[in-house]
């Protein structure tokens, strides 16, 4: 089995897309991620899984704090951007909850503070204990087989 073959079965799981967001030193840093899961409700933890190659990797072992907003169908170019699809420099306004940068606008806005981080072949799992949460009443951005999608057909 090669390469592709592995990422095109894995991007048949259909998921949300979430920022992850770090602050190292009054400097917020952002990345679009996917593997991201509830782990436990007592205690409440998550996980996300950050490539050895993202930047997101130090960062989040520096602050040792991170939140995790899952994206709306309105913020498909947001997810780009902290992917680093597009070209251009874009300014973006986070909030705070529990003095953890969160993105406005988001369905969900996870404060989580890191119990745990296990490296697994080229990804790190970040265990975090929820601190604290929000909740949007808004449609969420769907990832299939590297696309967007949405839930409501256009
Ligand atoms: P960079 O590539 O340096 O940063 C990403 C982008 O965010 C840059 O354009 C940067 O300018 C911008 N940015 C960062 N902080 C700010 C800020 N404060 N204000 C404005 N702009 C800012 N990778 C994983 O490791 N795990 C995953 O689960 C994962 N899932 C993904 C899901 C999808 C749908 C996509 C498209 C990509 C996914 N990736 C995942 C890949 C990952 O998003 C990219 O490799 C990303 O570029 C890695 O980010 P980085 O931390 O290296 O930082």
């Amino acid at each position: 089995m090669d390469d592709r073959q592995f990422r095109n079965a894995m991007g048949k799981f259909a998921t949300g897309v979430t920022v992850v967001a770090t602050e190292v030193d009054g400097s917020i840093h952002g990345m679009t991620a996917n593997a991201f899961m509830s782990v436990s409700l007592s205690p409440k933890l998550v996980v996300v899984s950050i490539s050895e190659k993202a930047q997101m990797l130090d960062k989040i072992n520096q602050s040792g704090k991170f939140s995790v907003n899952i994206l709306s169908s309105f913020q498909q170019d947001l997810s780009m951007h902290f992917a680093g699809q597009q070209k251009n420099h874009q300014e973006v306004k986070f909030d705070l909850l529990e003095g953890i940068p969160v993105l406005p606008g988001s369905v969900a806005q996870i404060a989580c503070e890191v119990t745990a981080a296990h490296i697994e072949g080229d990804h790190t799992l970040f265990i975090g204990k929820v601190m604290d949460l929000q909740i949007e009443d808004l449609e969420p951005l769907i990832y299939f087989s590297g696309k967007y999608r949405s839930l409501t057909e256009e």
